[in-house]
This record gives structure tokens, sequence and C-alpha cells, in this order.
């Protein structure tokens, strides 16, 4: 730009502001530095903030005498790439967000204060040729010395220091006055070259006919955009095909990203990619620590690193060479960032691939519904794996009519029969039940008191190991009084069941079993959870019960039947996703019965032998539920029939957030038209949560452009409302959930 022009900047500051906001380059600095990506620190209101800038422009329509200059850049280079800039901006259109706190919650976290970036790679030592041509003798009288060109040596004569003072304990003065003869120095480590003794993936199990069309197929679109569903049932072979398409595209020279929905997923299929690929890989997920996050995503943003793993947030890591994606388990809610910034990595991740003109691939043994009929509707390819891998047969699911069924612990005799007979023949069992704590409900058997949450619509569960009554929602605890507090009777019963309860009723009727629970009560310890999980694999426990933490992507190959306990709430759920998230959670559980070389069984526990949705599921499988549940959201013209987006608002006030919503409602209706349905104020359904009331607005349409336009119009209005300022509200485009 010539130094006559004016040069506006156009900067994203971090926050919740809407829009973006025009500033002057510094008098003295050099303009051409302050590029789309860089960061800036920024005056705004009494103080200075942090900001990206995103564009330059000739022109602004601020005053001139009101533009001001920003006080400094504070990065040499961008941060972002323009594409990846360009994404994550029209991400935030997309969900209506400010696109300052898009922006910044895409980058590590040190990066959203005005710090320098780290380099990538971790700090570390290297051996250098004359420290390498030092002769045993030269550390005769300096051991420490010694055993640090030792360790280097071994370690392929470079160790980050973490490392180093992991095994020589604290060595810093040894290694500061090698480094001053020149025998060693500083270096920064690469992410790791995983996989040391990586073999080929043509070393792992030949293909069968169906993973190696599916592979022949994505590996045909790489370099250009394409979506598809690689819809396989548990235990075929999706990970097999995962690691043929990786190896293609990092074969071209291109960067892979592989999205997980839950960071105990990603070790497990780290290790297995490091085993197979030979590739610098990161990955990046809530467990690492900021300094850990921020050098794994300066790996990805520098193309170092190529292969990133990662959980939801890594949709937003740039990647200069990017040229696939994979999403694994694409229906799984966690993909979908339920607060803050709402968005679906899961629906990011097609529209990146689109911009970036590459293939995405959406895997899954039980596909959501929006991304089936986007396979039905031809708009992705669709690709499937309808039989198990290396001849595992699929397990049989059997429905058991419990009623009127004299019930030990929860369980049918029929059940219990054939849980002994499992352990006698060496057998695993597994039993889920998606409740945790004791019993969700304590009650007084003389007056009938039960135990509810001062602060929300809902009881107070029973957690007998730690004593406490504690609420599910908002968290409140309180200890577990002696005698009801409303007639002072002693005697106060637990009434239904939680895993706790479960363990305790186990262990009674199997005293002889070794038993492991896993759900989140009893894997709060870190670590705890792959210890868990690696015991049952090795098949410690016979016995395995638990929440659905046990149904994800975990492979037992002794379980050979799987019991399924409590899931009726799911056919009668309010959310008209209820259904869909049962079905899926059923075919998930049931699919880590028999995934090796025994065959599995499947028991599902129920009160309602009959219902259409459970028939339908134990006859026919999940692909028959799903074409017959796509179908009644079409009549009822549902998602992903419409398209909607909620309005939430809260307040301590009963009628602060019906009224702002009813206001945001009448401001909505000279905007609506023909194609626009608009529904509310309503309660939410739990109407009162920590202590503040909730109600819903609801904005649909059968065209997404239409519903984007209405709210690209309605939205500075709903901000400038009166009483806005009583009740928080948020929106949430493409909901997943009616909470
Ligand atoms: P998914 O990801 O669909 O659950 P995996 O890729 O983990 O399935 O495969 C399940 C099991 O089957 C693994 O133990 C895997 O090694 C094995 N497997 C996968 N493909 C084949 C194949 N073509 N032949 C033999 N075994 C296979
Ligand atoms: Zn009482
Ligand atoms: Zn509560």
């Amino acid at each position: 730009m010539a130094e006559d022009t004016p040069c506006i900047l156009r900067v994203a500051v971090a926050g919740p502001l809407p829009g973006l906001f025009d500033y002057l380059p510094p008098p003295d600095g050099d303009k051409e530095a302050l590029r789309p990506g860089v960061r800036v620190l920024a005056p705004f209101g009494r103080g200075n903030r942090v900001g990206m800038i995103v564009a330059r422009s000739a022109q602004t329509t601020q005053a001139a005498d009101r533009l001001k200059p920003i006080e400094a850049a504070l990065d040499e280079a961008p941060l972002l790439g323009a594409s990846d800039l360009e994404f994550i901006l029209w991400a935030a259109d997309y969900y209506k967000h400010a696109p300052g706190d898009a922006l910044f919650s895409a980058l590590p976290a040190r990066l959203r204060r005005p710090e320098r970036s780290l380099e990538a790679g971790e700090p570390g030592w290297r051996l250098t040729p004359e420290g390498e041509a030092q002769a045993a003798e030269a550390f005769a009288r300096a051991p420490r010395q010694g055993q640090v060109v030792e360790l280097l040596r071994e370690s392929g004569q470079e160790l980050p220091s973490a490392e180093i003072s992991r095994h020589l304990g604290d060595c810093r003065s040894a290694l500061r006055s090698m480094a001053a003869k020149g025998w060693i120095e500083p270096c920064r480590i690469r992410p790791a070259l995983l996989g040391a003794d990586a073999r080929a993936p043509a070393d792992g199990p030949a293909l069968n006919a169906h993973q190696r069309r599916a592979v022949a197929s994505v590996q045909g679109t790489l370099g250009r955009f394409h979506a598809c569903l690689l819809e396989g049932v548990t235990g075929s072979g999706k990970t097999e095909v995962y690691i043929h398409l990786l190896a293609a595209a990092l074969a071209s020279g291109r960067q892979a990203l592989i999205l997980v929905p839950e960071i105990g997923l990603t070790p497990q299929l780290q290790r297995r990619l490091a085993e197979r690929i030979a590739a610098p890989m990161v990955t990046l997920h809530s467990g690492l620590n900021a300094s850990e996050r921020e050098r794994a995503w300066r790996s990805a943003a520098l193309g170092e690193a190529d292969l990133v793993l990662g959980t939801r947030s890594a949709v937003f890591v740039p990647l200069p060479r990017l040229g696939l994606i994979l999403v694994d388990e694409e229906h799984d809610l966690s993909f979908k960032q339920q607060d803050g910034f709402r968005y679906s990595a899961r629906d990011l991740a097609v529209r990146r691939a689109q911009k970036t003109g590459c293939p995405v691939v959406l895997g899954s043994a039980t596909p959501s519904l929006e991304t089936l009929h986007n396979a039905q509707s031809g708009r992705y390819g669709l690709l499937d794996l309808p039989e198990r891998a290396g001849g595992a047969r699929p397990p049989e699911l059997a429905l058991l009519d419990i009623r009127s069924q004299p019930l030990r612990g929860g369980l049918s005799p029929v059940l219990v029969r054939l849980m002994q007979e499992q352990f006698a023949a060496g057998n695993q069992v597994l039993l889920f039940l998606n409740r945790r704590g004791f019993a969700p409900v304590l009650t007084c058997h003389d007056c009938g008191w039960v135990g509810e949450c001062p602060r929300c619509d809902a009881r107070l569960t029973l957690h007998l190991a730690a004593s406490r009554l504690w609420c599910h929602h908002c968290g409140l605890s309180r200890p577990v009084p002696g005698q009801c507090p409303d007639c002072q009777g002693p005697d106060l019963r637990p009434l239904g069941r939680g895993t706790e309860r479960l363990e305790a009723e186990l262990r009674t009727l199997f005293p002889e079993t070794p038993l492991a629970r896993v759900d989140r009560d009893s894997t709060r310890r870190k670590g705890e959870l792959d210890r868990l999980l690696a015991a049952a694999r090795r098949g410690d426990f016979p016995l395995l019960l638990g929440t659905q933490m046990l149904s994800k992507g975990h492979h037992f190959p002794r379980v050979t039947l799987v019991g399924i306990l409590d899931v009726d709430q799911g056919l009668y759920g309010a959310d008209f996703r209820a259904q869909e998230r049962m079905a899926q959670l059923v075919t998930q559980v049931a699919g880590r019965a028999g995934r090796a070389e025994r065959a599995g069984r499947v028991v599902l526990q129920t009160r309602h032998p009959d219902h259409p949705l459970l028939r339908t599921l134990q006859q026919r499988g999940y692909p028959a539920f799903a074409l017959a549940a796509l179908e009644e959201r079409r009549v009822a013209m549902l998602p992903p029939f419409a398209h909607q987006a909620l309005m939430r608002a809260e307040s301590r006030d009963p009628e602060a957030a019906t009224e702002l919503l009813r206001r945001a409602m009448q401001a909505a209706l000279s905007h609506a038209d023909g194609h626009l349905e608009l529904l509310g104020p309503i309660p939410a359904p739990m109407e009162r949560r920590a202590g503040r009331y909730r109600a819903h607005l609801l904005a649909q349409s059968n065209q997404r452009p239409i519903l984007q336009r209405f709210l690209t119009a309605w939205l500075p209005e709903v901000r400038s409302l009166k009483g806005a300022s009583r009740a928080r509200w948020s929106l949430d485009v493409d909901p997943q959930e009616m909470l």
C-alpha cells in the first residue's frame, strides 16, 4: 500500500462484541507487518484490548477524527493464514457469534492475552559433533556430564529438557557447563516422528472388499471437496480405512485432521496411528497443559505436523497444507459446543473441507439423522461397511420383558443366569446403566418428603459413598440428612438405582466375581479411566458396569454378554431427538459385545417390549430404525427437514426472561414471512435451574438462507431491546438439545 493512501485496519477485538472495529496503523511502525492474522493491542474504552487484524481497507464508515491508531502489533507474522481466518469468521457469522470471541477462542489460551507466541517444538538440548567426539575420559571427573552425553547418544542426539530431567533429575549445572564448552547446544524439538518402528499401512490386516472400495473412493477425491458418510457397523474396520486414507493423504504431501469426540478416545487411536504411520503427529485436547497445547498448535500451523488428532476445537487449528478431514463417531453430541461459541465441529469440518477443497469423511456405526439425510439426498457420498471385519459375528439383540418379573438388583432371573454362564466360561460381562450415583431420589417413608434441589426444578441424587445429596444440574451438594427434614421421621429411603447402588447389589449377587465400575464418579482421579479400561481390556474384571463412558469406541475382546438395564425413559423423552439418541446408545453399547472371535449377545431389559422403536431396532437394526425415524421427522417437519435457531433467556426474576423473549418475539414478527415459523416464548423443559428462570423462543424454517437472513436482521434489534440487561440471553443455531 502506498504511503499516502489511508490504511484502515479492520480489527476483531477479543470479547463478546458484535462486529469489527476500525483502527489506524501506529504513526511510526512498519505498515507492511500489519497483515490479516496479526494480533494487535488496540485502545478500547478506557484501556487496551487484544484484537486481530482481519482485513485492511482504504475506507471506513467511521468519522476520520474518531479513528485511533493501534498501540502495537503483537506478532511479527500472521498467526492465522487467510483461509483459516476466513473460515473462523464465516463460522462466527453462521452461528451469530461475536467475531472477536470466535477468533480468540480458536487460539491457544496464552495467545488470547498480549503475550508473544511460543516457538513451535519443545525446548531441548542437542549433542554437537565436538560433544559426540569426546572420549569417556573427558567425563571422568564430571559423571553428570557423562550421563547427559550417554542419554543424548541413546536418544538420537537430542531430547526435550523435560525428558532429560525426568531421567537424570536436576542437571542444569552440568548442562550449562557443557553448553559453555560447545558440547551441547539448545534446540527446539519438533513434533515427534511417532512410530519410530513404523510399518507401512499395508502391514495391517489385508482390507476386505468393502474397505478397499471405501479407501479407493475417498482416495479418488483427494485434491477436491467431497463429503461422505462412512457407515460401518461396530468393529467393521473403519479405523483401518482411516489409516489407509491418512497414509494416502500424507504420501501426497498433505496434512490431515482427525476429529474424535472425547479425550478418552485419543490415546488409543493415537497409539494405533503411531504404530502404523510414520509421520509427525500432534494431538490437541483439553488434557494438555497450556504450553503443550500451544506448541502442538504451532506445529500444525507451521506445517511441521502432518497429522493432527484432536477433539472439537481442533477443527479451527490452522493447517496450511490441509488435504483430508476425518470425523470419527460423527453422531456424537460432544462435537457440539453447548455454551459460549455454540458451534458444531462436525458441521464445520464439512464446511472447512468445502472451503479448502479437500475430502471429508464422517464415520459412524450410528450416523446422525442429519448426516444420513445428507447422504440420502445425494449431497454426501455413502460408503458402507456392512460386516464386521476379520470374521467377528454381529451381536444378537434380545428384548427381555421385565414386567412382573422378580428383579434382584434390577436384574431379571434370565439375565442373572446368562451372566453366571458367561462367568463360568471365563468370559466378560458388561452391564450398562446410564445413571450415576446411588439413587436418583431420596424420600421419607412416613410423610412422602422428597429431596429436591432448592435452586432447580430437579431432585437431588443420593451418593452414598460420599454421603451427600447432589444436584446433577447445578452442582449443589449437601450432607444426607439423618432424619426427614419435614416430619423428623427416621425412615428415609432411596428410590431407583444408579451405578453406585448397582455395584453394591452386584457384589452381593456375585461375591466371587471381581468387578469394575466405570462412571464419572469412579474415574475422577487423573489416569484412573485409562487404568480401568486397560485392566478391563486385559480381562482383569469379569464384570464391568458403567454409564455411557463405557459405550464409546472401546474394544473389549472378552466381552460376550452386554446387559442394558434401563433405557425406557429414552422411549418417551420430551426432546424430539430422544429416540435417536437412545437407538444410538443401545447400538453402540451392544457393539461392545463379541468384537473378537467370541460371539456376543445383548440383552435389553424393558417394560415396553412392544414399543415400535425397540422392535425395529431389534429385528432390523439401526439403519432401519434411522429410516423410520427420518420419515417421522419429514412428516413432522423437524430437523433435518427444518433448520432451527433457539433463543434462550434466563433471569433471577421469574418474569424477566419471558418478558425479554416476548419483546424479542415482537421484534421478530416484522421480519417474518411465510417460510419462517416462530414459537414461544415457552418455559424451558427445566424452568428453574441454578436459581434462574429460563425460557425459550424458537425460530424455524425449511430453508437455511431464510433463517440466516432473518437472524442477521433480527439480532441487532434484540441487542438494543430495553430490559435486555435484566435477563441473559443467547442464541443457538442448529441446537442439538432443547434444554
Ligand atoms: P471400527 O473402527 O469400525 O470399530 P476397527 O478398525 O477398530 O473397527 O477394527 C475392528 C477389529 O477388526 C480390529 O481389531 C482390527 O484390527 C480388525 N480388522 C479391521 N479390518 C480387518 C480386516 N480387513 N481383516 C481382519 N481384521 C480386520
Ligand atoms: Zn417425613
Ligand atoms: Zn440444582
